[in-house]
């Protein structure tokens, strides 16, 4: 039995069967979902005037200062949902909490982020720097690329690879967080999609500022690829960012 089929079995025993945000009982036909379909329609979403872009709210003046930087390959970024309340407890499970069984609830909420591609597209997990990856014993953005496959009914391909650890993005200013990941990714020879009729969509938990993904999005660009995407369960409002 595969290490992670081990894992949500044993979540299963451990868990009583309500869910994480409200603690009301689970229908037996939710008893794999870990969020119940109530606090699941209670997320908001994220909606439009956005940048059409980095599907950030709409500046009232002028262009989006939020995505002027990014490289050109990176087309288009969609967040699901706020991060605020039931959200945030979700992506604190899946983060921080062992339960990578949530992403199968979080992909959920993402199925209507899916690009329109002209061609055949693969989805690419943001990989998490080796000594977290050892602490967290998985990466949550693998997880959930890997849910959002099963979804979606697409590929997931590990086109990206740490060059360099990173500190912890929680405490960092908009201005520093790129600082912060400059170069901190490259693209790995395993995957054979970045080159080639591929749309790669980036995949991670939370949208803060984009650092992140535009970085990634650099690697994968040098690497020959041509059209990415980026998505992510949660949106985080940047305050005073306008
Ligand atoms: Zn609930
Ligand atoms: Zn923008």
């Amino acid at each position: 039995m595969p290490l992670s089929s081990v894992r949500s079995a044993l979540e299963r025993l451990l868990l009583p069967a309500e869910c994480l945000v409200c603690h009301a009982l689970l229908a037996p036909r939710d008893a794999e979902r870990i969020v119940c379909p109530l606090c699941r329609q209670r997320w908001r979403a994220v909606r439009p005037p956005w940048c059409e872009r980095c599907g950030q709210p709409a500046p009232h003046f002028g262009p989006c200062r939020l995505c002027a930087q990014w490289p050109s390959g990176l087309l288009a970024v969609r967040s699901a949902v706020w991060l605020e309340e039931g959200a945030r407890r979700a992506v604190h499970a899946l983060k921080y909490g062992g339960l990578p069984r949530i992403a199968d609830d979080v992909a959920l909420a993402m199925a209507g982020l899916r690009p329109a591609a002209a061609g055949r597209s693969a989805l690419v997990p943001i990989p998490l720097a080796a000594k977290r990856l050892r602490e967290r014993g998985y990466n949550q953005s693998d997880v959930l690329a890997r849910a959002l496959a099963r979804v979606w009914k697409i590929p997931v391909c590990d086109a990206l690879v740490r060059t360099r650890e990173t500190p912890t993005q929680t405490t960092l200013t908009p201005e520093t967080r790129l600082a912060n990941v400059r170069a901190a990714f490259g693209a790995s020879a395993q995957c054979p999609m970045i080159i080639g009729d591929w749309t790669l969509i980036i995949v991670d938990d939370v949208f803060t500022t984009g650092a992140t993904l535009a970085e990634a999005a650099r690697a994968l660009e040098q690497a020959g690829a041509r059209r990415i995407h980026g998505v992510t369960f949660a949106r985080a409002a940047i305050p005073d960012f306008t």
